[in-house]
């Protein structure tokens, strides 16, 4: 799940097949309560943290740390992505499938509120200074923080 083997994975149901690869690999157990937990994760819309994906899932009774616990391995197997977010306290995460899996994020420092771009220039551009250092991009982050209109607007 690198930008470099292309391979995507654009579909929940074919991530969580994938998931499962991941976990009897790494000799983990697939439980019911991990893949529903992925499936949650996964069909999320956008950016949304652990405490949330915990509230929606409740009723189910999964614990927070399997919560946790699960979306870190989600995170390694390149199926959800863990972003630092300025003005955020505690980490944020979201589905990394498909087109989502290419966009940049504008974080207003004053609200929180978060703006997605597509961002191929800049990844071509990141690509390419790395290429000149000798360096093998697995992964672009690219972020900026500052002030959305509407706190520019009301802080004069
Ligand atoms: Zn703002
Ligand atoms: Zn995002």
């Amino acid at each position: 799940m690198r930008l470099k083997e292309e391979q995507e994975i654009t579909e929940v149901a074919e991530a969580l097949a994938h998931f499962e690869g991941f976990l009897r690999r790494r000799g983990l157990k697939v439980t019911k309560t991990r893949l529903l937990i992925a499936e949650r994760a996964l069909s999320m819309p956008g950016h949304f943290s652990a405490t949330e994906l915990w509230g929606a899932l409740r009723e189910q009774g999964a614990s927070v740390a399997t919560v946790y616990r699960t979306l870190e391995l989600l995170a390694e197997a390149g199926l959800v992505r863990r972003c630092i977010l300025a003005g955020t306290s505690g980490a944020i995460y979201e589905p990394y499938l498909g087109r989502r899996r290419h966009h940049g994020h504008l974080v207003c420092r004053n609200c929180g509120r978060v703006i997605e771009f597509r961002s191929q220039d800049l990844e071509e551009g990141l690509r390419r200074t790395a290429e000149a250092h000798g360096f093998c991009l697995e992964e672009a982050v690219i972020q900026g923080i500052g002030l959305c209109r509407q706190c520019r607007e009301s802080l004069g």
